[in-house]
């Protein structure tokens, strides 16, 4: 193909994907009375007992608001209900053959690590497995237009780091933080992305989507003996903190500050999507890593003060960490960062 002829390929998918975005019901007008939290029922996988096969807590999305209704700061009436992402929405980054391919059941099975997965007839996955998942990208894509508007949004789901435009894997089925990103390029005027990513696991899916975007500044901090051992996405992180199985919290905290100080010095963002993986959490058996719930809430504070003292609009994203008992340490974190003035839960 001549140099031109690719460029003009270039150009028609660029304004492709600007059409598509703009088209999107996605963006909806938020109003007042609802806080900046996002979530819908339908976030929960669970059917026929399967989920119980995998040692995720499926339901851990439900179970972080449950926490938060008991604990008084949130009302089920106030959070905000997520659009779920179509296939035009998803087409922003995704190829057609690549969401074709989720018409597989034994595909789908593969990403999200459930083998049983692969028997179910796919109208099934669609309904119980992927209508949940993309009920949470529209949550990370509608977050970054709340965000903007009132300077913080959680979706209490989302964060599939390890989803690129070509490849689903690790329970990520699709790319929600790049969907994110290019969304707020085009409908929100925002040039320079910062995306910290403290999940255990290293974010291998917005790496490669992002490798050759100088808007997009990545910070990593993960755990480097673990999935998914991607050599050639590690090499688009633009800020590398490698924590080793075993890494207690005190160390952990003061890696992070120090990340925290070096890309401030690095890069000058206007948005920041923070990935907030909870499978650092000691006892974690995929993260391998020792921190304490305290030292979540700890890393969350510091994350958020670091966004909310420049004024810089930020998001969170649940992302990994399915144990048990990481829903009520993601609510006791939200608790933390409420108490402390860095979020308004009123409406
Ligand atoms: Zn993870």
């Amino acid at each position: 193909m001549s140099s031109a002829a690719s460029s003009s390929k270039t150009d028609d998918a660029a304004a492709l994907r600007r059409s598509r975005i703009l088209s999107s019901p996605l963006y909806y007008d938020v109003p007042p009375s609802k806080v900046p939290l996002i979530y819908s029922s339908s976030y929960d996988i669970a059917f026929f007992g399967i989920e119980k096969l995998h040692p995720f807590d499926s339901s851990k999305w439900g179970r972080i608001c449950r926490f938060l209704t008991k604990e008084g700061i949130m009302d089920q009436k106030h959070v905000v209900e997520p659009v779920e992402a179509t296939k035009d929405d998803l087409l922003v980054v995704h190829s057609e053959s690549y969401l074709k391919s989720l018409n597989s059941s034994l595909n789908v099975s593969m990403i999200i690590e459930v083998p049983p997965v692969a028997m179910l007839p796919n109208c099934l996955v669609q309904k119980k497995v992927l209508h949940p998942f993309r009920k949470q990208v529209g949550g990370t894509i509608l977050a970054a237009k709340l965000a903007k508007e009132r300077g913080w949004a959680i979706n209490v789901g989302g964060g599939f780091h390890h989803c690129s435009s070509e490849k689903g894997g690790g329970f990520c089925v699709y790319a929600d933080i790049s969907l994110c990103i290019h969304f707020a390029f085009v409908r929100l005027n925002i040039s320079r992305v910062m995306i910290i990513d403290l999940d255990a696991h290293q974010g291998n899916g917005h790496e490669m989507d992002f490798s050759d975007d100088r808007r997009v500044f990545i910070l990593d901090m993960y755990n480097p003996g673990i999935y998914p051992l991607d050599f050639e996405a590690r090499r688009y992180i633009d800020l590398r903190v490698e924590v080793k199985s075993g890494t207690a919290t005190d160390e952990y905290l003061t890696k992070l500050d120090h990340a925290l100080e070096v890309a401030e010095k690095r890069f000058d963002p206007d948005f920041i999507v923070y990935n907030a993986g909870t499978d650092i959490l000691d006892g974690d058996p995929l993260g391998r890593l020792k921190i304490s719930p305290d030292g979540i809430a700890s890393r969350d504070e510091k994350v958020f003060r670091f966004a909310r003292e420049r004024s810089i609009p930020l998001i969170m994203l649940t992302s990994g960490g399915y144990m048990k008992s990481s829903a009520k340490v993601i609510a006791d974190s939200i608790v933390n960062l409420s108490n402390k003035s860095l979020i308004d839960m009123k409406s």
